[in-house]
This record gives structure tokens, sequence and C-alpha cells, in this order.
């Protein structure tokens, strides 16, 4: 997320495929970076970080007050970051694929498979065992997850209980806000047509494709009108109340899936100061009779400042459970697999 803003700022310039028709939102964006310089001068807000950037935005629809902007150039501007969100990620985020085979991007993949075990004699048996919570807006692990067989549901109200739960707690580039009935619908990842690969000579070996189920959103329908675009996806920031009807039953799932775990693991989430929503969410979930046999965090930041936060979060009686471990999302998932033998 660090370096978010400067991969968008590099793909407007080039007008990179994907996002060309998207540019009047990216400029959008760009220039009120330069509007909010003077305003924010007197207060700390990093205009440079996408979800402090987000944020403030997401704050200006709810206070109908942006530097000079009034409402409607507000709310566009709302849509606007929302574009250059999904647009970047559907562009930046590639598929490797070769022949008829389009892989989710590494480690996910590994994941995935380490996680539910061989074919054959799945490690885990019942994959019901697993759930996933994620701030990811991405599609790597919903694709890894179809890839090898798990199956999963997003914990939408509309959606079967019986899959392993992915919960998506900041929605999804996959998923529209339908016009009419307001319902939030997912584009599966199942669904998805790579029509380029249906014409042989356009197959070749070590491609990539890019999975652009947000912008295909439109072809989808929900009572009988086309799912309107920019997708579902809410800033990282502590107000959420403006989606509450939308994603409580997906957060609800996520504080049940919390009280029943008995081994957490956190992987790349550096628990950033501002988001309280994480802590109220660990606190309220995690209270539950279940015992936790690990908590377990892995993140490579070296400067000991991630690990301070979860032990300042964690409650006493888990603190004999906790591990931090400094590495990286591919280093995790052994480590996991391992701890996970014989559960
Ligand atoms: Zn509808």
């Amino acid at each position: 997320m660090g370096d978010f803003l400067d991969k968008a700022d590099e793909l407007r310039r080039l007008q990179a495929d994907g996002v060309r028709e998207a540019l009047p939102s990216f400029d959008n964006v760009f220039s009120v970076i330069s509007e909010l310089q003077g305003v924010y001068a007197k207060s700390y807000l990093d205009l440079d970080n996408i979800e402090a950037l987000f944020g403030a935005i997401e704050m200006g629809v709810l206070l109908d007050k942006l530097g000079e902007r009034d409402s409607v150039s507000i709310k566009k501007l709302r849509d606007d970051i929302v574009t250059l969100i999904y647009k970047t990620l559907e562009t930046c985020i590639q598929f490797p694929a070769s022949e008829h085979q389009i892989q989710p991007p590494a480690p996910y993949g590994a994941f995935a498979e380490a996680l539910h075990g061989p074919r054959d004699k799945p490690r885990l048996g019942s994959p019901l065992q697993l759930g996933f919570i994620t701030f990811n807006y991405d599609l790597a692990l919903d694709f890894a997850l179809h890839k090898t067989g798990i199956r999963y549901g997003y914990g939408l109200p509309s959606q079967s209980l019986q899959v392993v739960p992915l919960l998506k707690l900041h929605g999804s580039i996959n998923w529209g806000a339908c016009a009419k009935c307001g319902e939030v619908v997912p584009y599966p990842v199942e669904d998805a047509r790579f029509s380029p690969w249906r014409k042989s000579e356009h197959v070749r070996y070590n491609q990539h494709v890019r999975f652009n189920l947000g912008s295909s959103l439109p072809q989808k329908k929900h009572c009988e009108v086309s799912l309107p675009l920019p997708p579902v996806i809410v800033p990282p920031t502590w107000n959420k109340t403006a989606y509450h009807g939308q994603l409580s039953s997906v957060w609800r799932h996520a504080a049940r899936i919390l009280a029943k775990a008995e081994n957490v693991f956190v992987i790349g989430y550096s628990l950033p100061e501002t988001d309280s929503f994480f802590r109220y969410l660990f606190a309220l979930g995690s209270e539950s009779k279940i015992r936790i046999k690990r908590f377990w965090v892995f993140d490579p930041d070296p400067s000991g400042k991630v690990e301070g936060r979860f032990r300042e979060m964690i409650g006493r009686g888990i603190e004999s459970r906790f591990q931090f471990n400094k590495m990286t999302f591919s280093e995790a998932i052994p480590a996991i697999c391992e701890a996970l033998r014989g559960v």
C-alpha cells in the first residue's frame, strides 16, 4: 500500500492499457491531492498514502466538506478514487498464464494448496475448519481458493454458509451494489471469461492475464439491471457506518469465526494505529469460551513496531500463545502447515 499512489500515477502517465478510459478519474484524484495540501497543512494527514486519502475523501462525503468542493463534486471524487483503486489493482496484479491454465499470483497458489493438502488426502480433513478474514480488495486469494478446489463464500446475505468463509471486510473489486435493491452482488471469479485465451493464436507461454472483474461488473445483472460501477470497496478507516447495511453481514461472520478460532494466523497486516475497527473486532469476536491455542503474527517488519502494536492489543489471557515471526508471506506458509499438522 505504501507506493500505491506512485503506481497509479505511473499508469496515468503511461496512459496504460486498462486505465485509459478511467484517466479523468485518475486526474481528479491527483488534483485533489494538491488542493488538499493547503487544507491539511494544519493537521497531520499523509496524503501520499492511499488509505489516508481514501479515508479523508470518505469523511468529506460524510461531512459534506472537502476543500472548496461542493457536494456533487465530493461524491464524484469518491467514485473516482474507487475507480483509481480498482483499475490500478486490475492492471498491476497479474495472473501468470501458460497454455490454457491461469494461475493465482505467487505465493497465493502455494498457500491455498498447502492448506488444502494433496487432492486425494486433504490435509485438514474438512476444509470447513478454515476461515479467512482479509482487508484486501483484490482477487488473488479468491482465485487461489477456487483453483485449489476449496469452495468459499463471501458471507454476503444471499450466500450459502456451507463453505469456507472468505470474509473481505473492506469489500472487493468484484462486488457491485444493485442499483435497484442495494444488495451487494459478487461477480464470482469462477465465472470469469478470459476471451483472448479462447483463441489459440493469442495463447503463448509465460504470459500474464489481468483479472478485470471489476470493470466487467456491468455484464452482471440483478433485479434485471446491470450492476453499476464502481465496485463496493470501503476505506480502512474506523468510520464504516455508511456501509453498515451492506457489509454488516460480512463483519458479523468475521466476529463469529474469530470466536470459534483455536488457531489465529495473521499474515502481512501491520495493525495500523488508526485501525480501531480490527481492535474492536478482535476484542469482541475473540471473547468466547474457546481457548486460543495460537495467535501467530507473520510480518517481516524489522523495526519491532508491528510486534509492539500486536502485543499491546492482545489480552493477558493469550500472551503465552502469542508468537511474532519476522517472516514474509512465502516464509509463513510452511510454518503454518507445520503448526497445523495434527490439528
Ligand atoms: Zn437487486
